[in-house]
């Protein structure tokens, strides 16, 4: 478990909050696997294999493990982002 979120109880999660724990998730990333650079196709399939924990949570009504698996998954688009350059003369908007 790499989100401290067993002190959460049924509550709303504000936005700074979401914020936080994606943070420390980018954090214990970082410090789990270096500083990461990948081509797209790779940073997809990470992302992917998030979204399938995601739906494991919801299939067995784990909140603990959704909400964990939602900031894992999170901080992975966080460093995809954060780890290429975008050429934005490409494509057309929209
Ligand atoms: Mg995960």
């Amino acid at each position: 478990m790499s989100v401290n979120s067993s002190s959460l109880d049924k509550t709303e999660i504000t936005i700074q909050t979401f914020q936080d724990f994606i943070q420390q998730e980018r954090e214990y990333q970082d410090r789990k696997w270096g500083k990461q650079n990948h081509p797209d196709e790779k940073w997809l399939a990470i992302f992917v294999e998030e979204v399938g924990e995601m739906s494991k949570a919801i299939l067995e009504k784990n909140d603990v493990e959704l909400f964990e698996e939602i900031v894992q998954a999170a901080a992975v688009l966080q460093a995809w982002v954060t780890s290429r350059l975008f050429d934005f003369s490409t494509g057309e908007d929209g």
